[in-house]
């Protein structure tokens, strides 16, 4: 099963992720974490993103491209995998359709939240540094404070989650967004959920959106 998660930054798509890929036995492939985790380690392609994350633009398409295609041919992605963060733009679509063949991803579903309640969730999202879970203050807070409930890693507020970078993400990905989910309701794969509920409630709608969808 290839599924992607669609939806703007805050909608809910990494946690949704993370679940759905555990549910499923499938690999979680997160562009964001991908980039934020080259940056931790201090390798080459970390340097040259920081610039653009940093300010909430996207990192040009073909390094994107180059790293997503990397990924998803490992093993683990042999059984299939959630896309989350990727594609963001016409040329990442295109370019993830060349690479699968004919058949494409099996699912998209895009996970629908107003813009005032993504900027209040962004205020109090945390990121576990070491396995990028995502947190939140009073929505989903960790049993500890500070830190993961998964490995025990230091939770902290991403510096793209302060409310100005926050406003131009958003900005950057909406007029992109509305062009995917033309593309995939075209193709006849796409489907949609309501990210204003609580997160089980969403997990369910989509848990149910993605059994509506078979492998081709
Ligand atoms: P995210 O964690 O998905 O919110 O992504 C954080 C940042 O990583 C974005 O603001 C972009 O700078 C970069 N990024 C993530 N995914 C992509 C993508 N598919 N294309 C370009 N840039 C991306």
């Amino acid at each position: 099963m290839r599924i992607i998660l669609l939806g703007l930054v805050g909608a809910g798509k990494g946690t949704q992720a993370q679940m759905l890929a555990q549910h499923m036995g499938i690999a979680h492939v997160a562009s964001g974490d991908l980039f934020r985790q080259h940056q931790e380690q201090g390798t080459e392609l970390g340097l040259l993103v920081k610039q653009y994350m940093e300010k909430g633009d996207l990192v040009p398409d073909d390094v994107t491209i180059r790293m997503i295609m990397d990924r998803i041919e490992r093993e683990d992605c042999r059984q299939g995998f959630i896309l989350d963060g990727f594609p963001r733009t016409m040329e990442q679509a295109t370019a993830l359709d060349r690479a699968l063949g004919d058949q494409g991803v099996d699912c998209v579903v895009n996970i629908r939240v107003s813009q005032e309640e993504l900027v209040r969730r962004l205020r109090g999202r945390l990121i576990c540094r070491q396995c990028q879970t995502p947190y939140h203050q009073t929505n989903l807070p960790p049993k500890v404070e500070g830190r993961c409930d998964k490995c025990g890693g230091e939770l902290y507020q991403r510096a793209d989650d302060k409310p100005d970078v926050v406003q131009r993400r958003i900005q950057v990905q909406q007029g992109l967004l509305a062009a995917l989910l033309d593309l995939y309701s075209k193709q006849g794969k796409l489907a949609e959920v309501d990210g204003e509920r609580e997160i089980e409630k969403v997990s369910e709608q989509l848990l149910e959106a993605v059994s509506q969808c078979s492998p081709v």
